[in-house]
């Protein structure tokens, strides 16, 4: 296991970081701002991260946003964001600006698609137990977790199988889910929309799945990466937990306000 604390290089990472001139604080939801819960509607954002979010979001020249793989419907529904937290859901498919949502349209090849996809994974959760199917407006997503591992890993196995042929959904394997969309979607482009809009100096991302690897990839030489938990990553810096996120988090709204008060008074 990853040590739990912020590491001395990520302190040094998030003073630099709250002295640029505009900030985007970026943050995946599950397994980021909230443990991972073992219902999907159970989750819900840790209290002090929550705060230090929303802290954030007050301060001038600092934007906040969810990077998530969930639907926008859903990513609302357990992260109660308010209107200034910007909101990119679907692993990027999905937008949510200023509490105004951009609404996804599918032309009539991405719907056959998606009929297509939700045939196939409704086919292969019939015949694995424990298994079942998500709805999402642009994709499906087979969810694994309850079912026997050998189950869960065959059902996995049987619907990338049955698609392999489609070059109209794309698949992304998570923490036992496999997802495809007919939107052809990461968090990297997320992030990089999320950089245009807000036009950021610099951008701290964490995330803790493999999905979040194509944000780690988009960040460039003054942002800051942050993986949570094990496991590969791109990412420059690593913590153990959820609550060394929201420690993180706190020590970076502290530093940041520090930093836009010292300004303020020269
Ligand atoms: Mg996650």
């Amino acid at each position: 296991m990853a040590k739990s604390g912020i590491p001395e290089s990520l302190r040094s990472a998030l003073e630099r970081l709250a002295a640029v001139d505009r900030l985007l604080v970026a943050l995946d939801f599950d397994g980021v701002v909230s443990p991972i819960a073992e219902r999907a509607e159970q989750a819900r954002p840790l209290p002090e991260t929550a705060a230090a979010v929303a802290e954030l979001a007050g301060l001038p020249r600092t934007w906040t946003a969810f990077v998530s793989g969930r639907s926008l419907e859903s990513l609302v529904e357990v992260a109660s964001p308010d209107r200034r937290t910007l909101l990119i859901g679907s692993h990027g498919a999905e937008v949510r600006l200023d509490g105004e949502e951009r609404p996804l349209a599918l032309d009539p090849d991405q719907r056959r698609a998606l009929e297509a996809l939700h045939a196939t994974f409704m086919e292969v959760s019939s015949e694995a137990p424990g298994t079942w199917v998500e709805e999402k407006p642009a994709g499906r997503v087979l969810h694994t977790r309850q079912a026997d591992t050998e189950v869960g890993a065959a059902a996995v196995v049987a619907a990338r199988d049955k698609l392999a042929a489609r070059t109209d959904v794309f698949l992304k394997d998570g923490k036992q889910v496999l997802e495809g969309s007919v939107v052809h979607a990461t968090k990297g482009e997320g992030l990089a929309f999320l950089r245009q809009v807000t036009e950021a100096d610099a951008i701290l991302f964490a995330g803790d799945d493999v999905t979040d690897e194509d944000g780690f990839l988009a960040l460039k030489n003054d942002d800051v990466g942050i993986k949570v938990g094990d496991g590969d990553t791109a990412a420059g810096h690593r913590v153990g937990a959820p609550e060394d996120i929201a420690d993180s988090m706190t020590l970076l709204a502290r530093l940041r306000r520090a930093h836009l008060t010292s300004k303020m008074s020269t």
